[in-house]
């Protein structure tokens, strides 16, 4: 397709957040959009809190289709809309939006973006029984996903355990068929074993080496590990894949609910998203990132 930089007919899909200079997002978004060859262009900017309604409600003027919306929009997000997905319901946060027909549509696509992500790492029958770490914004969108596709039993380890039960109490009233149990991080080495997959979802690690959990002396053959953080390694990755587990990190869940919001703008079916382009993409500049800053 000839520059984007030159065109006068395509049309726009945003980022909203703030801050987003440091998203990958439009750069996984334009690599499909290019080899997918639609006329769209993907654009991060960063809004005001103050400005966000104003800014939801002009950009289809301007002829944009749709807008990612990103920390700390995703519950204000949510508030505007005049139609919601199932998921974005249940989740009652928003990370995608559709301008289409005059109404805002709100989905959202971060549970079954990183569903579809692990993948035949990691099939479905292996998710069954998972052991979650964390019970923040990103914890609710996978444990939500993970019974909403058939999971039986679920632990969620956290340091505030009220934060914990209370997430425990809002799934059993969605599935009160699951087994929901909630337990302390120190209990992680002793919960490992039958777990088919373990998904780290806090935020420790971010910044340095730290692990949420006790590091394990030993990991269980079968238990993929999903985390959610990307472009460093952290502590209780290094220590499961020293160990000999298949482990994924967040790039993954990151590239996945990307490839499902394209689905929707452009309404086509999510298999036709180039998702292993997208991963690959993102994938060599967090590499190149990480070589310059050595983490
Ligand atoms: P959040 O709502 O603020 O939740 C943070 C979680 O981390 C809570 O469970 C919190 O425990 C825990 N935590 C924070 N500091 C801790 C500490 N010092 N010790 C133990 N636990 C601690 O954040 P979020 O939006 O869910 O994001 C969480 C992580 O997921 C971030 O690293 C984010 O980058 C990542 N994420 C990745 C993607 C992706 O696409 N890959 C998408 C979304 C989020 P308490 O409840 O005890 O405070």
């Amino acid at each position: 397709m000839r520059s984007t930089r030159f065109r006068a007919d395509l049309s726009t899909l945003w980022l909203l957040g703030r801050p987003v200079h440091h998203s990958l997002s439009p750069l996984i978004q334009n690599t499909a959009l290019e080899l997918l060859g639609e006329k769209y262009l993907y654009l991060a900017t960063s809004v005001e809190d103050k400005d966000f309604t104003r800014v939801v409600e002009t950009l289809p003027l301007l002829g944009a289709v749709g807008a990612n919306v990103t920390v700390p929009y995703k519950l204000h997000a949510y508030r505007l809309c005049h139609h919601l997905s199932p998921e974005a319901q249940v989740m009652g946060a928003v990370n995608t939006l559709h301008f289409r027909e005059g109404r805002v549509e709100g989905y959202n696509t971060d549970g079954l973006g990183w569903w579809n992500a692990l993948g035949e790492q990691c099939p479905p029958s292996q998710r069954e029984n998972a052991l979650v770490i964390g019970a923040g914004g990103a914890t609710r969108a996978i444990c939500h996903t993970l019974l909403s596709q058939g999971g039986r039993s679920l632990k969620i380890l956290n340091r505030t355990l009220s934060k914990a039960e209370a997430l425990k109490d809002e799934l059993l009233n969605h599935y009160p068929d699951a087994e929901v149990e909630v337990r302390p991080l120190t209990d992680f080495c002793a919960l490992l074993e039958g777990q088919g997959l373990v998904v780290q979802t806090t935020s420790v690690g971010l910044h340095d080496e730290k692990s949420p959990v006790p590091l394990p002396s030993q990991w269980p053959e079968n238990t993929f590990l999903s985390e959610l953080i990307y472009g460093r390694t952290t502590a209780l990755t290094r220590r499961a894949s020293e160990l000999g587990a298949t482990v994924q990190d967040g790039l993954g869940m990151l590239c996945g609910q990307a490839a499902l919001s394209l689905s929707i703008w452009l309404e086509r079916e999510p298999s036709d998203i180039p998702l292993n382009s997208m991963l690959s993409a993102a994938r060599a500049v967090v590499n190149k990132r990480r070589e310059e800053f050595g983490t």
